[in-house]
């Protein structure tokens, strides 16, 4: 459904019972921004920072990087802007980077173990723009995410990596800000170790995309393995409510930028897992604000309890199907 007849919420939305809930926008080119704040998004849940870096023999300096930040800030004055730091390899190459051939490239050196490895210096170079931007009162306000993390460590490194960035961008007497810091949740170890996760992260945000890829072990986007692959598999459904659990009675709020935050048919069950803020391509933030409006929390609760429940697929359907009539 293309949704052209739900109407567009330019503010932001609450369950029926009151409690608000953030619908964002993905990013994933320049040409996504207008559309993010035309539909009504209150925020970018996830900038796709690759773009950036595609398409040209080198990557973008500092000075571009911060602008291209600065610009995304700009369109939402009362946001929030969740930029993702660079997340290559696996299916997302870049020619000048020299990726190593890999057999396994989803479950080899891709997004946070560069940055932490081969791609050091971008990384941090990337940090010091985002620090500067973050630091631009023009703007909303900027977050800092890593992609696929797996352990305490890498995120106590990146941490240490941010800190001496800003310590530098102080030395220099350089204007900047240190954001808000979170990580993705999309391989299982992240999942289960998000209690300790939470000491190290302001926020969470779930990658349903990875997740069902690493949790079913079926390749994203591999046809033959779709069914294995989709979002109502119980094991995702479990894969998600441990995220939310390890960060129940922190300050650590959760969200998702997965492709399932955007179907407004699952709207109902993931405010009933307890997520915060849900982040989506831009075209079905009308949909999903309305479908927020619709429940309420307590509803949302009695749904998603029945779908954990379920121990097939079939189940979950059912279930979901049940509330929707
Ligand atoms: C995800 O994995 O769900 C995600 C949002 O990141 P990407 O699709 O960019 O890997
Ligand atoms: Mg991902």
């Amino acid at each position: 459904a293309g949704g052209e007849d739900v109407e567009i919420r330019e503010e932001p939305v609450e369950t029926a019972d009151g409690t608000p809930i953030e619908v964002a926008a993905n990013v994933g080119t320049q040409a996504d921004l207008a559309p993010a704040a035309d539909r009504g998004a209150d925020g970018i849940g996830l900038f796709r920072t690759e773009f950036l870096f595609l398409d040209r023999q080198s990557p973008p300096d500092e000075e571009e990087q911060y602008e291209a930040y600065r610009d995304a800030l700009e369109r939402f004055p009362d946001g929030r802007v969740v930029v993702r730091t660079l997340d290559v390899g696996g299916d997302k190459p870049i020619e000048y980077l020299d990726l190593p051939e890999e057999e396994n490239p989803f479950l080899g050196e891709r997004g946070i173990r560069r940055s932490l490895g081969p791609d050091a210096d971008l990384f941090e170079t990337q940090l010091r723009a985002l620090l500067r931007a973050a630091g631009d009162d023009a703007g909303g306000k900027l977050s800092v995410m890593l992609p696929l993390v797996s352990t305490v460590e890498e995120v106590r490194e990146a941490r240490e990596v941010l800190e001496a960035v800003a310590a530098d961008l102080e030395a220099e007497g350089v204007d900047h800000v240190v954001p808000e810091f979170g990580v993705m949740i999309e391989t299982p170890a992240a999942a289960f170790v998000a209690p300790d996760l939470v000491e190290h992260v302001e926020f969470f945000s779930i990658g349903t995309n990875d997740l069902a890829q690493y949790v079913m072990a079926a390749e994203r986007g591999n046809s033959r393995v779709s069914d294995l692959g989709d979002f109502r598999q119980p094991a995702v459904l479990r894969a998600i409510r441990e995220t939310v659990e390890g960060a129940e009675g922190t300050d650590v709020w959760v969200g998702m930028c997965g492709e399932m935050a955007g179907d407004p048919e699952l709207t109902k069950l993931l405010v009933g897992l307890g997520l915060d803020e849900l982040s989506m391509s831009a075209v079905t933030v009308p949909q999903v604000k309305r479908a927020v409006t619709e429940t309420t929390v307590a509803d949302a609760r009695a749904l998603a309890k029945r779908a954990l429940a379920a121990s097939t697929k079939a189940e979950v359907e059912a279930v979901l199907t049940e509330t929707t009539q």
